[in-house]
């Protein structure tokens, strides 16, 4: 009889993770508490999985052998509960994919900078003709990725909630971006849990593998002796040089993994096609692992120069009447707004707020001093980002659509000056995703 896997939660990676199950000869069941979204049922019908919706049957569920949960399934939910009580298994689909593949893994986590770093990494890699698939939390499930083609690399960003389900899983090079407070409320609000989380991005790494991480990152240093595994350490940095590592010292970006230093990789920092503090680490860290893949420097060179940067992260939207308009919207946190706004060099018209979760602003204050003019609110209630910065600037502005922010901003700006969506806060007050409010603000700058 063939073993029961069954599937928690059908997103894309529920879906790939039905696919390859099915593929590999397993009896497959998903079930989704919610409703399923129409293309994915179909897919689920023309593959012959058996699925349920709007609930979960506990004689369907409890019978696995093993159970793949969607990373958006918390460990407190009843289900994870009763699976936990009976000693079922419980994975997500990386960990399942990873089984079925010989591919060299290169693994992303970080509390921001993920998304960046892995499409660059993605992009250095395929430029020089590599073989190579992207997937994991940027929204492609590895099953699939798995399931339809055959790989020699994958470039994967991996959410801390993944790591939490990933077991036997070993990343051949791993990428620890940074790591500051977010997610807490899945961590008991205990901030050395999610520090433990990111690090399993190093679990069962040996010594020819790579941890690459950043040595400027607080946490992460602080930390480093809970990585598991062996692997050698390749640190990035803006202040210092350390070899093996990157560093950037005299306008120029350097990678020397080994003492011959005729084999350094170099490049000047006004070539980088990703502008700012935040964007110079994830560079560094891009190019640190094209340079260990040996991928010729000309081209690493090339592809830091012309990759196009992901929507939605600092997203150059247009200039109208001498005003440049910046889509930040994923900046859903504090820290992320931060880099943000360190990387403005013209006076600035901040447009911030959503749903706070807790934010300490405090971080931003001196920089919201020294940057920002005017700050134009898009969120209910907007009580926390008043209280914190209506000492610092001229002017700050309630707004409650994506289209009035846009045209207040537009009106009340001078030429020579930005508007800057990066909310630090989520979207989901006045919006379906932050995907949905960066849409918007880029469709209402459009229509200006
Ligand atoms: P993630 O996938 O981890 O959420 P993204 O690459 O999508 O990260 O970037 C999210 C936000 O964080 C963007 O607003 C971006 O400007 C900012 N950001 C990108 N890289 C970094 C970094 N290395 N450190 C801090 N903030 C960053």
């Amino acid at each position: 009889m063939s073993q029961r896997i069954v599937i928690l939660g059908c997103g894309e990676s529920g879906v790939g993770a039905a696919m390859l199950a099915k593929q590999k000869g397993f009896e497959v069941f998903v079930s989704d508490g919610g409703k399923i979204a129409d293309h994915f049922k179909q897919e689920l019908v023309q593959a012959g999985i058996d699925f349920e919706e709007g609930m979960h049957t506990s004689s369907l569920i409890l019978n696995a052998h093993e159970v793949i949960k969607s990373p958006g399934i918390p460990e407190k939910n009843e289900w994870v509960q009763a699976l936990r009580k009976n000693n079922i298994s419980i994975i997500n689909e990386i960990e399942f994919a990873s089984r079925y593949t010989q591919a060299k893994l290169i693994c992303i986590t970080g509390t921001n900078g993920k998304t960046t770093t892995t499409s660059l990494t993605y992009h250095l890699l395929k430029k020089a003709g590599l073989n190579v698939a992207v997937a994991g939390n940027i929204g492609i499930s590895m099953c699939r990725m798995v399931a339809t083609g055959n790989y020699d690399y994958f470039v994967l960003e991996i959410s801390s909630f993944q790591l939490d389900d990933m077991y036997q899983f070993k990343a051949d090079i791993a990428i620890l971006c940074n790591i500051t407070p977010d997610h807490l409320d899945r961590y008991e609000y205990n901030l050395s849990n999610y520090i433990s989380s990111k690090f399993r991005i190093s679990s069962n790494q040996q010594a020819n593998n790579l941890f690459i991480y950043c040595a400027d990152d607080q946490l992460t240093v602080e930390n480093l002796e809970r990585r598991k595994g062996d692997a050698q350490l390749v640190p990035f940095s803006l202040i210092q040089k350390n070899v093996p590592g990157a560093w950037i010292s005299d306008a120029q970006l350097f990678v020397q993994l080994n003492e011959n230093q005729s084999n350094q990789f170099t490049m000047y920092t006004s070539e980088l096609v990703l502008k700012g503090r935040h964007n110079a680490y994830n560079s560094m860290a891009a190019a640190t692992v094209a340079h260990a893949l040996h991928i010729r420097k000309d081209i690493i060179r090339e592809g830091l120069t012309d990759f196009q940067n992901v929507e939605h992260r600092l997203e150059f939207v247009a200039t109208v009447r001498g005003v440049d308009f910046i889509n930040d919207s994923k900046a859903t946190n504090v820290n992320s707004a931060w880099y943000a706004l360190e990387s403005m060099d013209k006076p600035t018209i901040w447009v911030v707020g959503g749903v706070d979760k807790g934010n300490d602003y405090d971080m931003l204050k001196d920089l919201v001093k020294e940057k920002v003019r005017m700050i134009v609110c898009l969120g209910l209630d907007n009580t926390r980002i008043h209280e914190a910065f209506g000492k610092d600037v001229d002017m700050i502005i309630n707004t409650s659509s994506a289209q009035e922010a846009v045209h207040v901003a537009a009106k009340l700006s001078k030429p020579g000056e930005t508007v800057l969506l990066s909310p630090a806060c989520a979207s989901f007050d006045l919006f379906k995703n932050y995907e949905d409010r960066g849409r918007q603000f880029k469709a209402a700058v459009k229509s200006l």
